[in-house]
């Protein structure tokens, strides 16, 4: 509703900023400059903030204190010492995250978050709200790339009944529509029905853009096509977020919504990272976040364009810093610069998931990506899962396209699957419908099985 989006602009906001002093616009405008910062300024930035923050982890940070000699004798090397710090994983944190609240850290003021636990269990972690602001610029910046503004009206398309039930209550839908002017549509369980009704709520709200994530987007936009429907309204954009977006998904979005396809790489533990510009590559915030790629089983850094375990310290949060913190995907950053005009540096490539790489019988790493490719070139599939629960012993789901189903495929799938991993076993089961799991994320590839036993670094 461009209504909505006039009044948030010129006076929703301006009253947070003056009694409730919200300053992500602020932030804003500071990324917005320092986007069109020579590299070496940016890399200049970052340092301070960097340092600024190792600065405050070893003195009121207790997981930190023991490292603040060697600090004092590296002050000027930032990154160096970085880099002699222990990787934080997900598992360590989770078991014991007490010792990474700073002591300063002001109770009445701190936000609680937690991440889905999809994969396991939850993370439960504190910001404060100046954290928050800062990503919530980020996202705003990243928007504005593509001629989005704050309090654009925006349709999100969620996977997760969770959110369904929330949007539920009224005073959340309320909120939704005329604080955020957003629409929240689930896509989990979406049937022909409902389609007819989405279809006609998206066109009487009128969104610049829609919002979700990957396999959402991707199921509404599969259904408008298997009908031969459009939703028949300009979007500026269509921005993925969330999980991996696979090119096939890309594809059939951009021909069912008719609008450019961007993708946002965040993490609710390790804030908004990058975003897509308008000739196709991802920004890297790096006035928000420091970036490492590190091989995954032994923890050394990695040159550019190498792909490995990324791991992320958040350059604002002060009430909780996880230096190092291995949010478990697997990314390669990029020397190469884009002539977009934006400065910031660039990730060459996200892989999806750790968790989406196998261990092969030979001991290396086939990611996820591998089997969907072979899938993909067969048209004997509707979709698959694939899941490693031993390194030796796998299970293998698959839904048939009825219409062009042909066994041989099945065998041909096994005989690459074996050519990748080794000498192992697999069940295949043939199945109707894979079900997302409870977070409404669908993975295609699962490994069960740990992928290294220790990180060395420390
Ligand atoms: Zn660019």
């Amino acid at each position: 509703m461009p209504a909505t989006g006039f009044w948030i602009r010129r006076i929703q906001w301006p009253l947070m900023e003056t009694f409730k002093e919200n300053r992500t616009r602020q932030y804003m405008s500071e990324m917005l400059l320092a986007q069109s910062l020579e590299k070496e300024a940016l890399l200049e930035s970052q340092r301070k903030k960097l340092a600024s923050l190792l600065d405050h982890a070893v003195r009121h940070v207790p997981a930190y204190t023991e490292f603040a000699a060697e600090w004092e004798t590296n002050r000027d090397l930032p990154e160096r010492f970085l880099q002699r710090l222990p990787i934080l994983d997900k598992t360590r944190f989770r078991m014991n995250p007490d010792p990474y609240l700073s002591r300063h850290a002001n109770p009445a003021k701190l936000i609680g978050n937690r991440t889905g636990g999809s994969t396991g269990e939850p993370t439960r972690f504190y910001l404060d709200r100046p954290a928050v602001e800062r990503y919530e610029a980020a996202r705003w910046l990243g928007l504005s790339w593509h001629g989005i503004n704050i309090g654009d009206p925006c349709v999100m398309i969620w996977g997760s009944p969770l959110e369904l039930n929330q949007q539920q209550q009224s005073r959340h839908r309320w909120k939704e529509r005329w604080l955020k002017n957003r629409l929240i549509l689930s896509a989990y369980d979406m049937d022909e029905k409902q389609l007819d009704t989405y279809r006609k709520l998206i066109q009487r709200f009128r969104p610049t853009y829609l919002y979700g994530y990957a396999s959402a987007l991707y199921t509404l936009a599969s259904m408008l096509k298997q009908r031969g429907l459009v939703l028949g309204i300009p979007l500026k954009a269509v921005v993925s977020t969330a999980e991996s977006l696979y090119e096939h998904q890309r594809k059939t979005m951009e021909e069912a919504f008719l609008a450019p396809v961007i993708n946002e790489y965040g993490a609710r533990d390790g804030g908004m990272i990058a975003y897509q510009c308008r000739k196709g590559h991802m920004h890297i915030f790096s006035e928000n976040c420091y970036l490492e790629v590190v091989d995954p089983t032994t923890g050394l850094p990695l040159y550019p364009g190498e792909a490995g375990a990324v791991l992320v310290t958040d350059l604002h949060n002060t009430v909780m810093p996880r230096l190092r913190y291995q949010l478990g995907d697997v990314v390669a950053l990029s020397t190469q610069t884009c002539d977009c005009g934006i400065n910031y540096p660039l990730l060459k490539q996200i892989d999806g998931r750790e968790d989406d790489m196998f261990i092969s019988q030979q001991g290396g790493l086939v990611h996820g990506h591998y089997f969907n490719h072979i899938v993909r070139n067969m048209d004997s599939f509707r979709t698959f899962q694939i899941v490693q629960h031993e390194p030796n012993h796998l299970s293998l789901k698959l839904v048939k396209e009825p219409s062009s189903y042909q066994p041989a495929d099945e065998t041909r799938l096994l005989a690459g699957i074996h050519d990748a991993l080794g000498d192992v076993s697999i069940q295949v089961a043939y199945v109707d419908h894979i079900p997302p799991s409870a977070s409404g994320k669908t993975r295609y590839a699962i490994r069960e099985c740990p992928l290294t036993t220790a990180h060395g670094m420390e």
